[in-house]
């Protein structure tokens, strides 16, 4: 599955290089490290960035290998087959040259990009809070401009990877009097020092437990009179950061859709086998016609899945709009996996309830897509918003 006569030789040849790594690299680690609750192992990370991963879709002029978007979600869905947590850690790092490449400036690009694309430069994407989440023109997280610095105040939750970034992308209000709360938002680009937590006293965090997403961490972060020189402003420019932040959401939505194909696939593979091995009432259980046509609605599914993603990928590279063709791939992608991934762990009957599978893995991190990158009730609200405007 997932050949098609629209690949070309690289997506193809793309396809098989990131398949052989996943399985050399991220198959043996996945299931006893996401049992353990474990980071990704930092040398897993420094891998994939000598393989060019991070910096897929960025221009050459930026150290980037300048590849289409069909390249990135093929790469990811490979590297998510493997675990959810690996085919994620270039989301961030997405985003936040997404942002710094339509917005930032020279200084910026120069700064950040071939940084980011070597692996040099880890990212985290700091937005969410702990009262603001889908309402992002709501964030409160305060900078005050003090003395040629921006004191930062406030806290920001659900910040994935934050202990290891070199860079935090911070949505922060910067301009409070402005009568939309729309133009009080801007973005900074805030440098700290990687590791296992955070430098206090003017940046703490705290790791939020989850039932799945093991292999990065997730974490509230605060910060207290937190200071940052005048130029990490996105683009140099105050009010804009809601705005810039639309930039990210079709390349980030397209690669989230992957995400959920590569976590579906995985669990599809894992139920295929198992049902040939499985033999009750004297026949294996891929026999029964309900357990047949449980496999023949996943694989479709998940086909359907990778086409729109394919289609939002295209769309995407021909230069116009897509949001609405990733903002469809995603939220579809996401319903899907929910229940390809559960139909998976039904057909492992009692064993898929234990950990000794990874299906149990597979449906957890199924889970999550309908929630994060923009829940489904806000996919859907856009979706439909841009259809009734008739756009
Ligand atoms: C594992 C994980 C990793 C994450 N990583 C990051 C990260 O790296 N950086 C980051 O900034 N954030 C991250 N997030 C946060 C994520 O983006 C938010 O959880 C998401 O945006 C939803 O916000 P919320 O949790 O505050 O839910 P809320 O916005 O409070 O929503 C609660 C419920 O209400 C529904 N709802 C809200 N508004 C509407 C509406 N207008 N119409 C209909 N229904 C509505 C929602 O769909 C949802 O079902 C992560 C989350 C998770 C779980």
């Amino acid at each position: 599955m997932g050949d098609n006569v629209t690949l070309t030789e690289e997506h193809l040849a793309l396809r098989e290089s990131v398949r052989d790594f996943t399985q050399r690299e991220v198959v043996p680690i996945a299931d006893h490290l996401d049992s353990q609750a474990k980071e990704i192992p930092m040398e897993v990370i420094r891998k994939m960035a000598e393989l060019g991963y991070f910096g897929l879709t960025l221009p050459e002029e930026y150290g980037g290998s300048a590849m289409d978007h069909t390249c990135l979600a093929i790469m990811t869905e490979e590297l998510s087959r493997g675990w959810l947590s690996v085919g994620s850690v270039g989301t961030r790092l997405l985003i936040a040259s997404t942002l710094i490449l339509a917005h930032g400036t020279e200084e910026q690009k120069k700064k950040y990009l071939p940084r980011i694309a070597s692996g040099a430069c880890l990212t985290a994407a700091a937005f969410t809070e702990p009262d603001v989440g889908s309402d992002t023109a709501s964030v409160a997280l305060r900078a005050e401009k003090v003395a040629g610095n921006w004191k930062l105040t406030g806290a920001k939750s659900w910040c994935t990877m934050a202990n290891r970034a070199h860079m935090l992308t911070v949505l922060a209000k910067t301009n409070p009097e402005a009568p939309k709360k729309h133009d009080s938002l801007s973005i900074l680009l805030v440098d700290k020092e990687p590791g296992d937590g955070f430098v206090p006293p003017t940046m703490a965090g705290d790791y939020i437990p989850a039932i799945g997403y093991h292999g990065l961490k997730s974490w509230n972060v605060m910060f207290e009179d937190h200071l940052v020189p005048e130029d990490a402003v996105l683009g140099g420019v105050t009010g804009k950061g809601f705005r810039q932040l639309m930039v990210t959401y079709e390349s980030a939505r397209i690669q989230t859709a992957a995400r959920a194909v590569g976590v579906a696939q995985a669990s599809f593979d894992a139920a295929l086998r198992y049902s040939k091995e499985r033999f009750q009432f004297g026949k294996a259980i891929s026999e029964f016609q309900i357990i047949k046509h449980k496999l023949a609605h996943m694989a479709t599914e998940i086909e359907a899945a990778r086409q729109l993603t394919y289609h939002a990928a295209r769309a995407k590279d021909s230069g116009r709009r897509a949001d609405l063709e990733a903002g469809m791939a995603k939220a579809f992608a996401a319903d899907m996996a929910e229940r390809v991934t559960s139909e998976a762990l039904q057909i492992y009957g009692g064993y898929g309830y234990s950990k000794e599978y990874p299906v149990q893995r597979y449906w957890r991190d199924g889970r999550l897509f309908k929630v994060f990158e923009g829940t489904s009730e806000i996919q859907y609200e856009v979706i439909a918003k841009r259809l009734l405007s008739g756009e």
